[in-house]
C-alpha cells in the first residue's frame, strides 16, 4: 500500500513562512469533522520553521528547517494514546478529538514537539497532512501547495520506493537516534547537524592585497587527503557536511604541486572560519 511522505529540502527553504500561513488558513476556525478540531488563532505551529546559524564572521550561513509532525511508523504518541491516536492505512496519524479530550499528556509524548495543546477545546492537536483534502482528491497538503521554492514535496510511494529515493537523493530523517521511523525526509540536513571549515585565500601582489580565485585547496584528516575544492571568485572555500566533535584536520592551499600555505584546524566542535590564509603567490586552477 502506498504511504504518504514529505520530502523537505532545507537548501530551498527561504523562511517565508507561507507553509505555516497556509496551514493556519486551512485550519484556524475550520472544524474538519473526522480529522481534527479547529486550530486556535495563536500558539500553534503545526509546521514550524526552525532556524540555525553556522560559522563566524565573515563566513556564516543560516538555514531554515520546516518541521511538521513526522507521521512516524513507530510513533511514541500513538503508543501512549490508548487509542486516541490512530494511523491510517496511508500512514497518516490522526488525533481523535472525541477520545483525546483532556489528554494533555499527549503533548509530552512527541519527542519532536509536534503536538500542541488547545486550551479552549482541551485538545492535543497536530498536523494532519491535510488528510481531509487528500481524501477529496487534492494532490498535496496546503503547505506544499503554498511553498514558492519547491522546498516541500509530497509523495505517495511504496515503502521500498521511498527507501530507494532516500538513498538516491541522500535524504535523511530528523533525529534517527529516536528510532521512530518517520515519513518525513530531509535533503541537505547537514545545514543543521553538520559542520563546515571555511577560509579566504589572499595574496599580496605588487603592493596590493588580492583575493585568490581558483586556488586548489585540500582538506586532510590525520595526514591523509579526504576532500578537495577550489576557491571561488572571492577567494573563499568551504568544506561542508563534516561530523562535529572531530579532530585531526589540516588545510593545504596549493601553488602548483606544492602547498603554498598549510593551516591546522582546531578540534571541530562547530563550524569554523579560519579567517584569511595569506600566500605569496599561487597558480590557479583554470
Ligand atoms: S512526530 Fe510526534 S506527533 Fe507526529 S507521529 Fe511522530 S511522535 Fe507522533
Ligand atoms: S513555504 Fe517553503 S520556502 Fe517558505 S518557509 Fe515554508 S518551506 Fe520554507
Amino acid at each position: 500500500m502506498k504511504q504518504c511522505y514529505l520530502i523537505i529540502d532545507i537548501a530551498r527553504c527561504e523562511d517565508c513562512n507561507n507553509c505555516s500561513l497556509a496551514c493556519k488558513d486551512e485550519h484556524v476556525g475550520n472544524q474538519w469533522k473526522g480529522y481534527t478540531a479547529a486550530q486556535p488563532l495563536h500558539g500553534h505551529r503545526w509546521i514550524n520553521v526552525a532556524r540555525h546559524e553556522r560559522g563566524q564572521f565573515p563566513i556564516i550561513d543560516v538555514a531554515y528547517r520546516p518541521t511538521p509532525c513526522m507521521q512516524c511508523q513507530d510513533a511514541p504518541c500513538e503508543a501512549n494514546s490508548r487509542g486516541a491516536i490512530t494511523r491510517r492505512s496511508d500512514g497518516v496519524l490522526l488525533i481523535d478529538p472525541g477520545k483525546a479530550r483532556g489528554r494533555r499528556d499527549l503533548v509530552e509524548s512527541c519527542p519532536y514537539h509536534a503536538i500542541f495543546w488547545n486550551e479552549e477545546s482541551q485538545l492535543p492537536q497536530k498536523c494532519t497532512l491535510c488528510a481531509h483534502l487528500l481524501d477529496n482528491g487534492w494532490a498535496a497538503p496546503r503547505c506544499v501547495q503554498a511553498c514558492p521554492t519547491g522546498a516541500l514535496q509530497f509523495q505517495r510511494l511504496e515503502p521500498a520506493e521511498m527507501s530507494a529515493l532516500a538513498s538516491a537523493r541522500k535524504l535523511r530523517p530528523l533525529h534517527p537516534e529516536l528510532a521512530t521511523n518517520p515519513r518525513v525526509f530531509y535533503a541537505n540536513l547537514h545545514r543543521f547537524d553538520r559542520c563546515f571549515i571555511a577560509a579566504t585565500v589572499a595574496a599580496r601582489r605588487n603592493g596590493r592585497d588580492e583575493c585568490v580565485a581558483g586556488a586548489r585547496v585540500v582538506l586532510l584528516r590525520d595526514g591523509s587527503p579526504c576532500a578537495e575544492t577550489t576557491t571561488d571568485p572571492f577567494g573563499d572555500f568551504k568544506f561542508d557536511a563534516l561530523e562535529p566533535n572531530t579532530a585531526g584536520y589540516e588545510i593545504h592551499v596549493y601553488s602548483g604541486d606544492q602547498p603554498a600555505v598549510t593551516s591546522p584546524v582546531p578540534q571541530l566542535e562547530k563550524s569554523i572560519s579560519l579567517g584569511t590564509l595569506w600566500i605569496a603567490a599561487v597558480e590557479t586552477v583554470s
